[in-house]
């Protein structure tokens, strides 16, 4: 299969090709019509040259029958019966009565031959052939081509008188070949446009047109006259051609030509058309697909759009109401500042006022017991006692919380060496530590930024209730200090009785004893004070387990500028 694309181009080949076999066949048709033309008037012309020529050599015949019959004639017998036969016939040169020696004897016309009279003819090859041959033939010959002994081409016939014993003579005819064949020749026909040779042997007698040489045939048509064989030959000259030519052929192949040029242009551009319009149907679709494509996408955006816009909506309002809790909370957060600050500064107040009706209180009771002891009863005894515990009990809960309170009021922040803190902590601890026979140990202790009095409370209270809460053995207490990244990570570890570990929170908080005032005396401030000197200062406190017994506080201290 040829592909589509060649198909045009096939079928613009095909048509040319068909075109030029017609223009071809109709060519060689025409060629063929005008050869059977000139052939024909070829064979019309040869039978004209024929015919002609023979009546010519007829009248020599006749000249020489009437010699013999009547016998010699005289010459003016002789010579009129020649102007005859020469005025009547176009184309003698001369006639002439050759005498058996083959010498010239008598001639018509003279005037222009008067070199040939009494001439010898055997005096050339050409000549002497044909008056040996019309010798021994005994009937009339006709000579290959010769120079006239006048100028010119030409022949002879020569026609034997035939006497009793042997020639009298010839009777011979000159022809000029030239002059014989036009007066031959039609003259339409040769003004009609053929172009004529006529050749004896291979000599030109007489040729139409372009001289002597012979042209191309189309037609050569053979003469037979009296033992010679002439040739004619034919051919149309250009202007016969040009008027005898149709320009059919040559009109069918331009057309064919271009009616399959058209023709593959119209199925060319059909195609293209076609592909075109399938090409646009193509588009077109890919088109609406694209297009279906985008709507689609348009509408999804549009929904998320929507979606968008309503998480948006939910977002505001959420933020709103987080908005909302936190100004609730930070409302909340200042209510409970305000509230804690009321409450601590009802605490002091109440302390720091309830101390001095306290001291009068337990002075008087004290008095009382001074006074008195063993002068009443015994249930009175008992009842001071009472009363004066109270009253004692009394003043160092209201002391504690009095310091609790003054906790973080009129705080001065300096560089604090930790390690003179201890020292100053151990001299106010001498009595219990003494009395214990308490080891205290310390590592590298740090300078700090931090209130002085908070981190000697601080100290304070870590280390009485580690001497406080002791086993069986010697408290052994060991104070260090490590580095953390931003800031300073203390411990205070003891041997004491330890603290089970789900107590571990409560202990901070104040009031809260783990112990009956039987068993340890305190009032449960201590480690609630030391949870807001720490927490004041930024920092954390917790408690551990120690290994092998008794528990290890932590605090951390962070890092801070004096001047804060
Ligand atoms: P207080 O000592 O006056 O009772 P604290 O606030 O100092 O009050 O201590 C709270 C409780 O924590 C104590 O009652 C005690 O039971 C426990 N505690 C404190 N320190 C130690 C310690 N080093 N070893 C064991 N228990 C302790």
């Amino acid at each position: 299969m040829f592909s589509n694309r060649l198909m045009p181009f096939i079928a613009g080949v095909i048509a040319v090709v068909v075109s030029l076999v017609l223009w071809q066949a109709l060519s060689s048709m025409e060629q063929a019509h005008l050869e059977k033309r000139v052939q024909m008037k070829a064979e019309a012309l040869a039978d004209d040259i024929g015919s002609r020529m023979e009546a010519r050599v007829l009248a020599l015949v006749r000249m020489a029958r009437r010699w013999e019959s009547r016998g010699m004639p005289t010459r003016d017998e002789w010579e009129s019966d020649a102007e005859l036969y020469a005025a009547h016939y176009a184309g003698y040169q001369a006639i002439a009565w050759v005498d058996p020696s083959l010498h010239v004897r008598w001639l018509v016309p003279r005037k222009g031959n008067e070199e040939a009279v009494d001439r010898y003819l055997g005096f050339e090859p050409t000549r002497l052939s044909v008056f040996e041959s019309a010798r021994t033939r005994r009937e009339a010959v006709l000579s290959g081509p010769i120079d006239l002994v006048t100028g010119g081409k030409g022949f002879l016939a020569v026609v034997p008188i035939l006497g009793v014993e042997d020639t009298e003579g010839f009777i011979v005819g000159a022809f000029k070949g030239e002059d014989l064949l036009e007066d031959i020749l039609p003259a339409e026909t040769r003004a009609g446009g053929y172009l004529i040779t006529v050749l004896n042997g291979d000599t030109v007698l007489y040729s139409t047109g372009s001289g002597a040489m012979p042209q191309k045939a189309w037609a050569e048509k053979g003469v037979d006259l009296y033992g010679r064989r002439w040739s004619l030959r034919v051919r149309p000259s250009d202007e016969l051609l040009a008027d005898e030519r149709s320009s059919l052929p040559e009109i069918i192949l331009l057309m064919g030509i271009i009616t399959g040029l058209a023709f593959a242009a119209t199925i060319h551009f059909a195609r293209s058309a076609r592909e075109r319009e399938a090409e646009v149907k193509e588009t077109n679709l890919e088109l609406r697909n694209e297009n279906d494509k985008r709507r689609r996408a348009e509408e999804a955006s549009e929904r998320h759009a929507r979606e968008l816009e309503t998480a948006n909506v939910e977002l505001e309002r959420e933020v709103v109401v987080r908005k909302r809790a936190e100004e609730a909370a930070e409302r909340n957060a200042s209510e409970l500042k305000r509230s804690n600050e009321e409450l601590e500064q009802f605490a002091y107040v109440a302390s720091h006022d309830l101390q001095e009706p306290l001291r009068i209180v337990a002075g008087y009771v004290q008095l009382l017991e001074r006074r008195y002891k063993g002068k009443l009863d015994a249930d009175a005894d008992e009842f001071i006692d009472y009363a004066v515990d109270g009253a004692k009990r009394m003043q160092v809960l209201i002391r504690d919380l009095l310091t609790y309170s003054r906790v973080g009021r009129h705080e001065t922040y300096s560089r604090v060496d930790c390690g003179k803190v201890l020292d100053h902590t151990l001299e106010s601890l001498k009595a219990s530590v003494d009395e214990s026979g308490a080891v205290v140990t310390r590592g590298l202790l740090p300078e700090i930024t931090a209130d002085a009095a908070q981190v000697e409370h601080l100290f304070l209270n870590l280390l009485s209730n580690a001497i406080k809460y002791r086993g069986e053995e010697p408290p052994r207490v060991h104070v260090s200090a490590e580095r953390e990244p931003r800031g300073w990570r203390f411990s205070v570890s003891d041997n004491g009785i330890g603290i089970d570990p789900k107590h571990g929170e409560r202990i901070f908080v104040i009031f809260q004893r783990l112990h009956g005032k039987g068993e340890y005396h305190g009032t449960g401030m201590g480690l609630a004070i030391c949870r807001k000197v720490v927490e004041n200062h930024g920092g954390r406190i917790w408690v551990e387990p120690r290994n092998g017994g008794g528990s290890v506080f932590h605090f951390t201290i962070p890092d801070r500028e004096v001047d804060q």
